[in-house]
Parts: structure tokens; sequence; C-alpha cells
């Protein structure tokens, strides 16, 4: 069947649609009726599950209340949820600039950073995503960046180690306005900084005057067992982008949460950045649903205890493979790196979907990523990775 509208990085005859009627807590159907266990919380967003009662209540009652304002409009979700961020946030934080994606938060961090410094050059790394936008995508570092080139002049790329960081910050310090970091390239493969890494970018930004901002997008709101992931290395940045985990993917929405010290310009100076659906009421009344559920399930702390679990069943999986070659993870984020033939990659996609397992398979980064919502069981996060395992060696086999 042809459908009158585009898949998304894709060649359009070779998109794999996928009808999700319905869920509840870590599982969707189908159009066949046919049950799926969600262990990539889809596109990493279902942070909350399936069928959330109270975030679509919330958007229930926000929707017959108000569901239209302009950018500037005051209005209650707005002011909850904005106040909401900056609590989770480091002390310091003191506004929040709302945007529809993960993508719009980081071209309006890019904004503002530019405005605050006065400087033009980003740094990322190449093993990122940050959007497919055109500044997001100057930022990212992966495959999907390539076709689209020309892009944002003045990002410099660089590699996975701090000392990458430090030198381009040493060359080229007074022109940079900020680095731009996931905690964990999770999307590239979950590839968790040592412990020194953060300080060593925070000092070494603070030595040049550039800031440091962390794209919490796909870690943000739980996924790495806190609510953001720089937590796990003690640093504070000077902001952070979010979005998907932000609403549990319940409407659309990002933002960005600034510091005062930048906050600050702005009482002054213009900010040149706008929305027409800036903090748009269901976005906002979903994020606050949203951020209400993690605080009073615990999800953050949920995520946490599952770390050791997730880790040795991931580790039982490629133990029992002669083709697993790595296990990577933090909190319910985790990769195995497989070494197989295209056609094997193939074989896997067909087997998962055969088992009704949705997960991140990506063989151009050679591994398959797993997230599943942070209310999932215990047993259904067994049973799962175990029909992973069962999916690999199938394919190997076949
Ligand atoms: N940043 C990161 C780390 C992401 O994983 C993504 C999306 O996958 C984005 C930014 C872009 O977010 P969006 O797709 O909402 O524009």
């Amino acid at each position: 069947m042809t459908f009158p509208f585009f898949f998304t990085w894709t060649a359009q005859r070779d998109a794999q649609p996928i009808e999700i009627a319905s869920g509840e807590g870590a599982r969707f159907r189908d159009g066949l009726g046919q049950e799926w266990l969600d262990l990539g919380a889809l596109s990493y967003q279902a942070n909350l599950g399936h069928g959330h009662p109270q975030v679509t209540a919330a958007l229930v009652k926000q929707a017959r209340s108000l569901s239209l304002a302009p950018p500037n409009a005051v209005f209650p979700a707005k002011i909850d949820l904005a106040r909401a961020l900056l609590e989770l946030s480091p002390r310091g934080f003191s506004k929040v600039f709302f945007t529809l994606s993960g993508s719009e938060a980081n071209e309006n961090a890019m904004k503002i950073a530019r405005l605050s410094t006065g400087r033009h050059k980003f740094v990322s790394r190449y093993r990122s995503y940050h959007g497919a936008s055109f500044g997001a995508l100057s930022l990212t570092g992966d495959y999907r960046r390539p076709p689209l080139e020309p892009v944002l002049a003045g990002v410099l790329r660089v590699g996975d180690d701090a000392a990458d960081i430090e030198a381009v910050l040493d060359a080229e310090g007074p022109e940079i306005a900020a680095v731009f970091l996931e905690p964990v390239p999770g999307a590239n493969g979950v590839h968790v900084p040592p412990p020194d890494y953060f300080a060593r970018v925070r000092a070494a930004c603070d030595r040049h005057g550039v800031l440091l901002v962390m794209d919490e997008v796909l870690c943000g709101f739980g996924r790495t067992g806190s609510c953001f992931g720089f937590e796990h290395w003690g640093i504070v940045p000077d902001m952070i982008t979010c979005a998907k985990g932000l609403t549990g993917g319940y409407a659309p929405l990002g933002a960005v949460l600034v510091h005062q010290r930048l906050a600050a310009q702005f009482d002054q100076r213009v900010l040149w950045a706008g929305l027409t659906a800036y903090a748009h009421p269901l976005g906002c009344a979903a994020g606050l649903a949203a951020v209400n559920a993690y605080r009073s399930e615990n999800l953050f702390g949920r995520a946490a205890e599952f770390a050791s679990p997730m880790r040795q069943l991931l580790e039982t999986v490629a133990a029992g493979s002669a083709v697993a070659t790595a296990v990577r993870s933090i909190g319910l984020l985790g990769a195995i790196d497989l070494d197989l033939s295209r056609a094997g990659w193939e074989r896997l996609g067909a087997e998962l979907h055969r088992r009704h397992i949705h997960c991140h398979v990506y063989p151009r980064r050679g591994s398959i990523v797993v997230s599943p919502p942070l209310v999932i069981e215990r047993q259904e996060l067994a049973a799962g990775i175990g029909l992973i395992g069962e999916a690999i060696s199938a394919a190997v086999s076949g």
C-alpha cells in the first residue's frame, strides 16, 4: 500500500510502516490487534509508557478550557510547567524557552549562545545526533548530515575524548560560542563517557568563556536513571535542551532551560527568537502532567533501580551469542554491538518483528539499542530482552 505522506529518513519504497492503534504501559497494539512489547519507548519519547491516564486526562481538560494561545500568552499550565522544569534543573537556572521539538530546542539554544557570547562557532562530537533542522543538523556528527551539506559554517566536530574538546577550545576558543553534547550519545550506540569527561569539558569551557549546552532530548526525564543525564557527572551546564520525554510523547513540546547568567542578559536586549506555537497550551498541559507523573511514580528512581538488572540481562544475551561484541548501558538505556552481515541485520529485524518486539536496530552503527518505557515491569523487561536474544540467535542461524 502506498500512503499520501512521506516516511522519514528512508527511501519511500523501503519504509517499514507500523500501524499503531492503542497501548497501555510498556505495550502497544498494532492494527491487527497484536500486542507488541515496546523496548524502544517508540522513538525514545514514551518514557511514561502508553495510554497514561493522567496525561491523557490533562490533555482533554486543557483542550476543553484553552487550546489556542499566542506566543505572549500567560496561562497556568505554561507558568506551572516552566516552574516545574526549573525546579528539576540545577540551582541558578531561571528561564525556559519553549519549542515544539528537540531540533528546535537546539536551534534556539544556538541562537541564545550566539546572542549572549557575541561569538559564532560551535563544537559538537562526530558521535552525535542533535536534530534534523539545519542548525541542529550542523551540530549533528552522524551519517544524517553529509547528504545535506553544506550546512552551517563554523561548527567544529570532534572525537570522543575530552582531550579532543580541550584541543579545539585551546585552538579556537575566542570564536566559540558553545559546546553541544549529549550526556550519552544515545541513538549513536550508548557510549557512556568516562568519569572525568564532563569535568574536563566544563573546565575547558570555563577557561575559554565557552558555554556548555547539554542536549538532554534523548537522555532527559529519567532515561539514564536521573532526571538529566549530566547529573551523573556532577557538572552544571549553561543550557539544557529537552523534548521527547518532556511530555512522554503525548504532545509535541521541547524546551531550552537557561541559566540566570545568560537569561539576565535578555532583560534589556531583544531575544531574537520565536514560534507561532510557542508554549502551545496542549504541549504545556502534557508536559506538566508528565512531570507530575515522573514525580508521583518515582520513575527516575525506578530507572536507576533497573540499571543493574537491565545490564545483567543484556550481558546474558551477549554471553549467549557469538556475534555479540560489546554491551554498554546506563539506567534504562543499553546497547549490544553485533557483528552481523547486511543480510543478518535484515533477518534480525524480521525476527524481532515476528516476536512483536520493538527496539532500535542500527545496522550502520552495528548495534541494537534498548530503551524501554520507565514504567516497564521487571518480568516484561526480562522476557523482552530474552526474546531479543532469541531473535539474534535466529538471525544468525537463518
Ligand atoms: N537531540 C537528540 C539527542 C535526539 O536524540 C533527537 C532526536 O532523536 C533530537 C535532538 C531531535 O529531536 P526532534 O526529533 O524532536 O527534533
